[in-house]
């Protein structure tokens, strides 16, 4: 339907809140609670109202998305996915990430959000082997791309240089 894929797919080596896209993706926990990493991040840049707005949603599931405003970020909304936590591999975790990315795609068309930035889900805290996710990340959004055309622009927000390399690879294939 969309052509390749890939020329609407960048990667941004650096901060995900400093981003001018439409939306961000959080890799939040099931609380929906500030955190660390890059959940603490967002929430210190997107200051308190997007506590009290997540304390209001009250929670998420694994897998799963739901999104609120950006408040003082640039990006007009964030979208709370909550990733799996690395087990070893035989707790369904690759389908669970695979998820984050694909209903996070799917919140952003809902919401309207022609660009969105993601965060490298569950590499961080979560454990989650970079390689494999990152294969998953680049593999679900090709995927869904390739069968819409109302996303206009995905940003990879890579923090780190093995994280950069690792995206870099995965999107030579
Ligand atoms: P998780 O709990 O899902 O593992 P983390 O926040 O611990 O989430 O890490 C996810 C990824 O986000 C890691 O690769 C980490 O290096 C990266 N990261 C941390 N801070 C930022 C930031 N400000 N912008 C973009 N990526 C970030």
């Amino acid at each position: 339907m969309s052509g390749n894929p890939d020329s609407r797919i960048e990667i941004f080596p650096g901060d995900i809140t400093k981003l001018d896209v439409d939306a961000i993706v959080n890799a939040a926990n099931a609380q929906l609670r500030p955190g660390g990493g890059v959940c603490g991040a967002i929430h210190r840049a997107a200051g308190k109202n997007l506590r009290e707005a997540c304390a209001k949603i009250g929670g998420c599931d694994t897998g799963q998305s739901v999104h609120t405003d950006g408040y003082d970020l640039k990006a007009k909304y964030v979208i709370h996915t909550v990733g799996p936590v690395w087990h070893g591999g035989d707790r369904n975790e690759e389908a669970l990430l695979a998820s984050c990315y694909r209903t996070a795609l799917k919140i952003a068309k809902q919401i309207g959000a022609r660009s969105l930035a993601f965060p490298a889900i569950s590499t961080g805290i979560y454990g989650f082997p970079l390689d494999r996710a990152t294969g998953i990340a680049v593999a679900t959004v090709r995927d869904f791309l390739q069968q819409d055309d109302g996303i206009e622009r995905v940003v990879f927000s890579v923090f780190g240089p093995e994280a950069e390399a690792a995206y870099r690879s995965e999107l030579r294939r």
